[in-house]
């Protein structure tokens, strides 16, 4: 670093310029963050630093001292790289505001994806977003489009009315069917998605062999998949076992990089079986990477393919109208029934372990801690009497409604499993919040490398927090409150979040999106 120094002071005199206000010059950072405990999981870094931003890059990280335009004082705080969340649903600006609220700089869609995927992306950089964003390709559109004969619309909703159509669902696609679902989901690639997401979950009845081709597809392309397994049961057959056998088996078969979403809620309580066998895969080098929420409820659409037939209730280990809530309260079972039947689309929260109970949090506690794994929020957007907040909507209102893990995953994750009860080290935590995301993308996306990490020539996307008090704050209840403790939420060098209040006029969020080709 000195000899670079010397031979800038040389330069400068050279030409001219003064030593002292070159001296100067090179201290001067756009924003420069004091004496905060600073943790870069890759380098395994957990020490008081400074750390300087210049032009949304990382340009410095120094014991010693430092000046900027805008100084933070973050003694007694962790500066952490910004996390990375790959499973957002909720692509909306308020979305995003409430996760910036939980530290969260990146907010990508890889479970499902969008299609098409120019229209999502153009979407974005139209409106602008607070937090970095991207997607995968999603198949299921795909297979929806090539089944009903529909264009493609990117939002949930239109995936919601589809799923009034058995017919995409539980049927094996025609030769010309195939042509047509991998000549989209190749198309969404050549336009920058990430990945191939697959909502397999929703299309059970889908052939065994197309699942192999799509993945054998994304693997040719360089590109990972995400996969909702094919089943949700503690029963075989079509146990969630074998819905998590069948992704090991298509990385294994194709070489393919395959992510397991939300191993928590799909395990249901058969994580130890599972869980040994995806351990096993990866140590034989099979490319499977998995993650996790820290709650012990998932949320989906009421209709949806795994609650309906005549056994679902005995394959999710029985399971009643109970178990779901719509709007924070359960559901009799005529409810239920008249949901399912005429607004499948109906979103709830599904309570499928008690983690009230010592018993429930402990296998919670298996996922979400799975060696090697990350944490990712699968949030979502937010409904007020079933309608969309609208983008100028802020804040979110009081009785708006979403699972509380859309505004509150990561804090929720911190204050549990680092504050209370100290289960894993501060460095871990940010390993599976931020650096761990990153390297299931990098190999994919070279953009993912300045993602992640507290570095020097690393994307400035920032956190900084205090251990001692950051909280959740939302409940099944009370979903729209927005998490505390982050006093600054740093993206591309832009404070988005300052003192924990956020900046409703910077919209500093740039696209994730795989261009290299
Ligand atoms: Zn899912």
């Amino acid at each position: 670093m000195k000899r670079i120094g010397g031979y800038f002071i040389k330069l400068m005199i050279v030409l001219g310029v003064g030593v002292s206000s070159a001296a100067a010059a090179e201290k001067t950072y756009d924003i420069a963050i004091i004496g905060g405990r600073v943790i870069d999981p890759e380098t395994g870094l957990d020490a008081v630093r400074n750390v300087g931003v210049t032009k949304g890059t990382i340009t410095i990280v120094t014991t010693k001292d430092i000046t900027a335009k805008t100084m933070i004082d973050a003694q007694g705080k962790v500066v952490s790289p910004g996390f990375i969340d790959l499973h957002a649903h909720g692509q909306t600006i308020p979305a995003a505001r409430m996760q910036a609220l939980d530290g969260v700089t990146t907010g990508l869609e890889l479970e499902a994806g969008v299609l098409p995927v120019s229209d999502y992306y153009d979407q974005m950089a139209k409106e602008g977003r607070p937090i970095n964003y991207g997607a995968s390709v999603n198949w299921a559109y795909a297979r929806i489009a090539a089944f009903l004969n529909k264009k493609p619309r990117h939002d949930i909703d239109w995936f919601f009315e589809s799923l009034k159509e058995p017919v995409w669902q539980e049927e094996i696609a025609t030769d010309a069917q195939q042509a047509e679902i991998s000549a989209l989901v190749s198309k969404g690639l050549d336009e920058g998605g990430l990945g191939v997401g697959f909502l397999l979950g929703y299309a059970p009845g889908t052939g065994r062999k197309e699942y192999y081709k799509i993945t054998d597809l994304a693997a040719k392309a360089g590109v990972p998949t995400f996969t909702h397994a094919r089943f949700l049961s503690m029963l075989e057959p079509e146990s969630s076992f074998e819905g998590m056998a069948e992704i090991v088996a298509a990385a294994a078969g194709t070489g393919a990089q395959a992510h397991i979403v939300h191993m928590n809620s799909i395990s249901l309580r058969d994580i130890d079986t599972i869980g040994e066998m995806i351990a096993t895969a990866q140590k034989q080098g099979v490319k499977i990477t998995t993650e996790a929420y820290p709650y012990g409820a998932g949320s989906t659409g009421i209709g949806s393919a795994m609650f309906r037939g005549p056994k679902w209730r005995e394959r999710t280990g029985g399971m009643t109208a109970h178990n779901f809530d719509v709007g924070g309260k359960r559901l009799t079972e005529d409810e239920f029934s008249a949901l399912q039947k005429d607004h499948p689309g109906t979103e709830t929260v599904i309570h499928f372990l008690d983690t009230t109970t010592a018993e429930g949090q402990a296998v919670l506690d298996k996922s979400v801690l799975f060696p090697g794994g990350v944490i990712a929020s699968d949030g979502g957007g937010w409904l007020v009497d079933g309608k969309n907040v609208s983008k100028d909507t802020w804040p979110i209102p009081e009785n708006a409604w979403s699972h509380p893990r859309s505004a509150a995953t990561y804090s929720s994750f911190l204050r549990h499993y680092v504050r209370e009860t100290k289960t894993i080290s501060v460095l871990e935590a940010i390993r599976r919040v931020s650096f761990g995301p990153a390297q299931i993308l990098e190999d994919a996306v070279p953009q993912m490398k300045r993602k992640g990490r507290i570095q020097v020539g690393a994307d400035a996307d920032i956190v900084i927090f205090d251990l001692a008090t950051v909280t959740d704050r939302a409940t099944y209840e009370k979903p729209a409150r927005a998490s505390s403790g982050f006093d600054y939420v740093i993206v591309g060098g832009v404070p988005l979040v300052k003192d924990g209040i956020l900046d409703t006029t910077v919209l500093p969020g740039q696209p994730v999106r795989n261009l290299q080709k």
